[in-house]
């Protein structure tokens, strides 16, 4: 299994996707129930609207196929910086789009969530922060 983080082109400027990785590794916030032979990459969306993920899921597919690979066998995660409201920025306005690109291009296994911030957590249950959808 592979799972494939896509991270806010704009966010990504001013992240270097640490807490991401680490997350991963840890098997801690979206990614606790993974086992220990599970890979992770992570791309960018490609910028507002997001359409530039369509070569990007298309390059992803033929390496897949080329390394034996199933789409199936692949998970798709929004960084919770793309999905969640939080201290970069509201929600990605692109997402419903952004989802429909990626079933129209076979990747169907989709997960809202990477990193989760215990601040952000404590915003949204104060209600700063709109909660997760
Ligand atoms: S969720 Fe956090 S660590 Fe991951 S890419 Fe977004 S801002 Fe960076
Ligand atoms: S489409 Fe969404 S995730 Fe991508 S750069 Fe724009 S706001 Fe960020």
């Amino acid at each position: 299994m592979l799972v494939v983080i896509i991270q806010c082109e704009d966010v990504v400027k001013r992240c270097s996707g640490f807490l991401c990785m680490n997350d991963f590794y840890e098997k801690i916030g979206k990614f606790e129930n993974y086992s220990d032979d599970v890979r992770y990459m992570a791309i960018t969306c490609g910028g507002c609207c997001g359409n530039l993920l369509t070569p990007k899921l298309e390059n992803l597919g033929m390496r897949l196929r080329k390394a034996g690979l199933n789409k199936d066998d692949v998970v798709i995660h929004f960084a919770s910086c793309v999905c969640s409201d939080n201290a970069h920025r509201l929600p990605c306005p692109f997402m419903n789009r952004m989802k429909a690109l990626l079933k129209r291009k076979g990747f169907n296994n989709i997960v809202l969530g990477t990193h989760v911030s215990k601040k952000a957590e404590e915003k949204r249950r104060a209600g700063i922060y709109k909660k997760w959808e």
